[in-house]
């Protein structure tokens, strides 16, 4: 059990801290959970007893702005710093339909895409469920309310943390504490079948959405390394399985990378999987990362892999990354952090 605080449950906090009435609990978590207010000496009605014994059990800390950019498309990016010293980021996508947050699972990413800021370093350690509800919180805190929608696609592979995002999702979505529909909640992996099978095994309903950025094992190979990809039959039928049990709609992501991925045939063999898992498809051109040999394709390139697959009658949206201007590509202010 985790003694942060923004991970406990009722009954984790009456094990840990046990000896108040129920009541007192309640009211802690009315604090942290509805109001916001994350300093024990603001909340009013808690009794001295309970707060001295609460900073003695307890961790309090939660992750600390370091740095924060906005950019001209109202995308805010947040560099958080850790109480071990760790970076991560999270992301507010602010659009004029809904706002998102893109919120990190893991302290670096074991599978190190070859194409991405965040896996450079490799894999740190996971994130503690209180750190993954304190990016939550405090992204909540910022906006004055909550999110309509929360996606986990900053640093790290969510499946790879399964237990702990399950834990903070349990305390995020939970009528006792924040009460976020599941639904808005969406789950994006590199493509971990197990991982996929166990989320179908919960029953609950988030979103899937899957990291494919290739439609054959050889091009995948390529962005990334053998060691953490699985094949991509492997990964079609797991996510096969996740809509049959949860009814959720799948989302294949797909990075349209210059001369890597980015072929009309590679087009029609994208859309021929789409239809089988019957899936969206979000393009994403190609954000360069410093260090990262990749390039993204023309603009013409990208238009014509997009009208392909509407040729080909896929659902397709075509998203143009926001915030390149800020280092939005995810893990990529982590990365400016950890070389300076
Ligand atoms: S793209 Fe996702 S899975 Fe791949 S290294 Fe980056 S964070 Fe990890």
């Amino acid at each position: 059990m985790s003694s942060y605080l923004f991970s406990l449950t009722f009954s984790e906090m009456e094990k840990l801290v046990p000896g108040f009435p129920r009541y007192r609990y309640a009211q802690l978590f009315d604090w942290i959970y509805k109001k916001r207010i994350f300093d024990l000496n603001r909340m009013t009605n808690i009794s001295g007893d309970f707060r001295n014994i609460l900073k003695e059990k307890t961790i309090f800390d939660y992750p600390a702005i370091e740095e924060e950019k906005n950019t001209s498309d109202n995308t805010t990016k947040f560099l958080f710093k850790l109480h071990d010293g760790n970076f991560i980021e999270a992301v507010i996508i602010d659009s004029v339909k809904r706002k998102t947050f893109c919120l990190s699972s893991q302290v670096g990413c074991p599978i190190q895409c070859r194409f991405c800021a965040s896996g450079m370093y490799g894999l740190t350690r996971n994130l503690d469920p209180g750190e993954i509800t304190g990016q939550f919180l405090l992204l909540s805190r910022f906006l004055k309310k909550l999110p309509d929608n929360v996606v986990f696609m900053g640093i790290g592979e969510p499946l790879l943390n399964f237990k702990n995002l399950m834990d903070s999702l349990n305390i995020i979505c939970s009528e006792e504490y924040i009460n976020f529909s599941q639904r808005r909640i969406t789950i994006s992996t590199s493509g971990i079948p197990d991982g996929i099978r166990k989320l179908a095994e919960l029953d609950r309903q988030y979103n899937l959405a899957i990291s494919l950025h290739a439609t054959d094992d050889i091009t995948r190979a390529r962005l990334i390394p053998d060691n953490a990809s699985f094949p991509i039959k492997e990964i079609v039928e797991a996510s096969m399985e996740y809509f049959k049990k949860t009814g959720r709609l799948i989302t294949i992501e797909y990075t349209l990378i210059k001369e890597i991925n980015d072929s009309l045939s590679q087009a029609r063999e994208l859309a021929g999987i789409a239809k089988k898992l019957r899936a969206k498809i979000n393009l994403i051109p190609y954000n360069a990362v410093k260090g990262r040999e990749f390039t993204r394709p023309e603009d013409r390139i990208c238009f014509s892999f997009y009208k392909k697959l509407k040729d080909l009658g896929a659902h397709v949206t075509f998203r143009l990354e926001k915030g390149s201007n800020i280092n939005a590509a995810c893990g990529q202010l982590r990365a400016n952090k950890i070389s300076e």
